[in-house]
């Protein structure tokens, strides 16, 4: 069976020439333009809507037909080009835009790619607004202006500077310059390389860049897991480096290679960004559910609190706007501050990082053993809507003396451990993902889960 187009709270993702084609991302872009001018606050005389894209092949394509799109609602285009999606969060909000589109299938792969929509505060919408934008699309209510007001478009070359500019803010760069830190950066040639670079240099690194051409020809396989950065953590080693970054094609995930050329996990990209941040101020941190117990530890030494949210970059973001998080952000490598904007940021994670290392005069694996101690495993398995209820019923019984926590799935938190079982929205499977104090006690909760399954199953 062909696969699917993903109609979802983030936008649309497909495969290019298959289920994802230009006529399909112009009528997207116009049900996008239909939604900014019918919403209440949206009856100025004009909107404008910026639109940036990661390196794919594929992106200029999909890009030009969903400004197509937008256009013909009326709607006025800044053309950002190749930008991060971090990027077009800050640009959106600098330039007074009535919302974002960012043309990315993120870390999938270069088959796929996507349209990504952000409204005028940097956030993708929330689920009814996102559901309205889909109705438009699938029942093609869209509401075409007439030959005099059709949208116009512009273009900027302020986005890196913009962005870049905001990051420094929220550091000392003077201090971090003056430990000339020797840095490897393995953007995987999406649309991290250029303006990362830039931010480096500022910074006064000495960079090795490598996979930094944005041709959407991804050297590896574009999510920063361990098994897609052997060539990393051998460039750290070979060049003696103090530490090495990698970006996935858009740049909103950021994962960490220490000085000895190891690869130190996503989770701790957040928990090292939270932890040089709770050093300087108390206050409230915003995560996901599913991860690592790392930053509650941090929040609790420093006096503050971390709020635990459903998965999704969105759900992150509109806890942080509404506690007034001082940081935020995802296990899988997404760091953001408010201060800069409200969309997981690379550059943002690697200022922080360089900062707590120029700060501490510690080596970044000396940082993470200081905050780890936790072992983590996440996983999937497959299983249908109906098997999925089954299986998180069974598990309320089985572990009904843990805490339970049922925004998202369900979370159990023990004594030793936790354990996250959430149904995945986009394909028939059920993650699960748990974290204990060690390696024994996870696998302890793996195997009731695995037990529960069999049993589900069998029925
Ligand atoms: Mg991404």
């Amino acid at each position: 069976m062909a696969e699917q187009l993903i109609i979802s709270v983030s936008g649309m993702r497909g495969i290019i020439g298959e289920n994802l084609t230009a006529s399909i991302a112009v009528e997207y872009g116009s049900a996008f333009g239909t939604f900014l001018k019918e919403k209440p606050d949206g009856k100025k005389e004009r909107l404008s809507v910026c639109i940036g894209r990661d390196s794919r092949p594929s992106g200029e394509m999909l890009q030009s037909a969903v400004i197509e799109g937008l256009c013909a609602t009326g709607i006025d285009v800044v053309d950002l080009g190749i930008v991060t999606t971090p990027c077009v969060g800050v640009m959106l909000r600098e330039l007074a835009c009535a919302g974002g589109v960012i043309i990315t299938a993120s870390h999938n792969p270069i088959a796929y790619n996507g349209i990504k929509l952000l409204l005028e505060n940097g956030v993708a919408p929330p689920a009814p607004e996102a559901e309205k934008i889909k109705r438009c699309f699938l029942e093609k209510n869209l509401a075409l202006a007439d030959s005099s007001h059709c949208g116009r478009v512009t273009c900027s070359d302020q986005t890196d500077a913009t962005h870049i500019d905001k990051v420094l803010a929220i550091v000392d760069k003077e201090a971090i310059a003056a430990k000339g830190f020797k840095v490897v950066l393995d953007s995987v040639n999406g649309a991290g390389g250029r303006v990362t670079k830039k931010l480096l240099a500022e910074l006064g690194c000495e960079v090795t860049a490598i996979n930094d051409e944005p041709t959407g020809l991804f050297a590896h396989g574009p999510e920063p897991t361990a098994a897609n950065l052997t060539g990393l953590c051998d460039a750290v080693k070979a060049e003696e480096a103090d530490i090495g970054f990698a970006q996935d094609p858009d740049a909103d995930r950021l994962a960490i290679v220490d000085e000895h050329g190891t690869y130190i996990g996503e989770e701790y990209t957040l928990a090292l960004a939270a932890k040089y941040i709770f050093s300087k101020r108390t206050g409230i941190a915003a995560t996901n559910l599913s991860t690592s117990r790392m930053i509650d530890d941090l929040a609790e030494k420093a006096g503050g609190q971390v709020i635990r949210t459903a998965v999704g970059e969105a759900n992150v973001a509109a806890t942080m706007f509404e506690h007034d998080c001082i940081i935020g952000g995802e296990g899988n490598g997404g760091v953001i501050d408010l201060r800069v904007g409200p969309v997981r940021d690379s550059l943002v994670g690697i200022a922080l990082v360089l900062q707590l290392m120029a700060e501490t005069g510690k080596t970044i694996s000396r940082l993470a053993d200081e905050i780890g101690g936790y072992y983590m495993s996440k996983d999937k398995f497959p299983a249908r809507q109906d098997q999925a209820k089954q299986i998180l019923e069974s598990a309320k019984e089985a572990f009904a003396e843990a805490k339970l926590e049922t925004t998202d799935g369900c979370r159990f938190d023990f004594d030793d451990g936790w354990l996250h079982l959430r149904a995945s929205n986009t394909e028939p499977v059920m993650r699960i993902i748990v974290e204990a104090k060690d390696r024994p006690t996870a696998q302890k909760y793996i195997d009731q889960v695995t037990a529960i399954r069999t049993k589900t199953l069998a029925h």
